[in-house]
């Protein structure tokens, strides 16, 4: 969901936030919680606990924005910042192409977050300790402070992570090899957290245990998920989204019938093929839509009529990077986007499968 930009960053927030929301002006407004100490009665609390979640928000997206701008000063194009339950994510349509770069992205996000805490418990102190705003920015010192050296575990996909990556890079010169380190570092940590959580639970709280041992798993997932990613988009560097279009010998002629399609697909091995006239692309049709048909309409229908029509499909240029078309396709969760030349005329169609297809291949040659 888009709230907003800032800086021209756009700013998006998960609807997961609704809970984090909810448990900071929970916790603040609680009459166990830190705001106890205080007069204040049942309605002042609440009015707190909610100024709280939005100063725990501002400060979340305060650290993100450090990482966005120290980017974009840096010549990185930013895509834009997601909020989500466990903090926030900044989205950059380049890849950190220098190990100080990276370093400086990734640490300024903890540090800033460091600066946000000091500045809260200055005012805290300001106030004293025991007035209701003195409390609630006392809470929210140790908050960002709590950000701040989470962020710092040197596991992926946390800052301290992409530190440590940078830094690994720096003095081995290898940018591979530090990705390697960086991700057994990683695993070792997030599998040290889940078992140090398991023990936890089963030997003192059940229920902080099982928050810990839920990071742990968060971190391990995090991890081979952001492993993966960088594997794709190393994979891609150099290619463009031409070669990564499914080829024109297994097309559909635009004057096939929806019958003769289909043999079409059983030749391919693919779901999902463009119809072609000429070198021009009409539109995509999938194997489900075909095999569905009655038997009688398969042999009276063109498959121009069952088709999607290439209109509505995205559309990217045919000199696009081969990962620029996939992160769009990713992004809109487009499950294909035509390639379109000079002239604006579609040419190809990527889909999940023809990447598939070509990273197979280029990892056997
Ligand atoms: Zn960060």
């Amino acid at each position: 969901m888009r709230i907003g930009s800032v800086f021209g960053i756009e700013i998006s927030v998960s609807l997961s936030w609704i809970f984090v929301f909810a448990l900071v002006a929970w916790s603040l407004a609680d009459p166990t919680g830190p705001l106890h100490r205080t007069e204040l009665g049942i309605p002042g609390r609440i009015v707190l606990g909610v100024i709280g979640s939005v100063l725990f928000f501002a400060s979340v997206l305060v650290h993100e924005l450090a990482h966005s701008l120290v980017a974009r000063a840096r010549g990185i194009r930013v895509r834009g910042i997601m909020l989500f339950i466990f903090g926030g994510v900044s989205m950059f349509e380049d890849e950190v192409n220098d190990a100080p770069g990276e370093a400086w992205i990734s640490a300024v996000g903890p540090l800033t977050s460091l600066v946000v805490g000091a500045v809260f418990f200055g005012c805290a102190e300001a106030l004293g300790p025991n007035s209701p705003l003195g409390v609630l920015f006392g809470y929210l010192a140790y908050v960002n402070v709590a950000l701040a050296i989470f962020n710092l575990i040197p596991a992926y996909p946390l800052d301290g992570g992409r530190v440590l990556h940078s830094l690994v890079w720096r003095i081995g010169g290898s940018r591979e090899r530090a990705t390697s380190i960086t991700v057994i570092t990683g695993r070792f940590l997030a599998g040290t957290i889940v078992a140090f959580g398991i023990f936890e639970a089963l030997a003192y709280n059940v229920g902080a245990g099982l928050w810990t041992t839920f990071i742990g798993w968060f971190l391990l997932q995090a991890g081979s998920a952001e492993q993966t990613r960088i594997a794709l988009s190393r994979a891609m560097q150099g290619h463009s989204a031409a070669e990564l279009a499914i080829s024109a010998e297994f097309a559909i002629p635009a004057d096939a019938r929806a019958n003769g399609a289909l043999e079409a697909f059983q030749h391919a091995g693919m779901r999902a093929l463009p119809v072609l006239l000429g070198d021009r692309v009409l539109g995509l049709v999938s194997y489900d839509q075909l095999s569905q048909l009655p038997d009688d309409e398969r042999e009276r229908n063109y498959v121009t009529v069952l088709m999607t029509r290439v209109e509505d499909l995205d559309e990217v240029p045919t000199t696009t990077s081969a990962d620029d078309a996939i992160g769009h396709m990713a992004r809109n969760k487009a499950h294909a986007v035509a390639l379109t030349n000079p002239q604006g005329v579609a040419v190809g169609v990527v889909t999940p499968e023809s990447v598939m297809r070509w990273l197979a291949a280029s990892r056997g040659s």
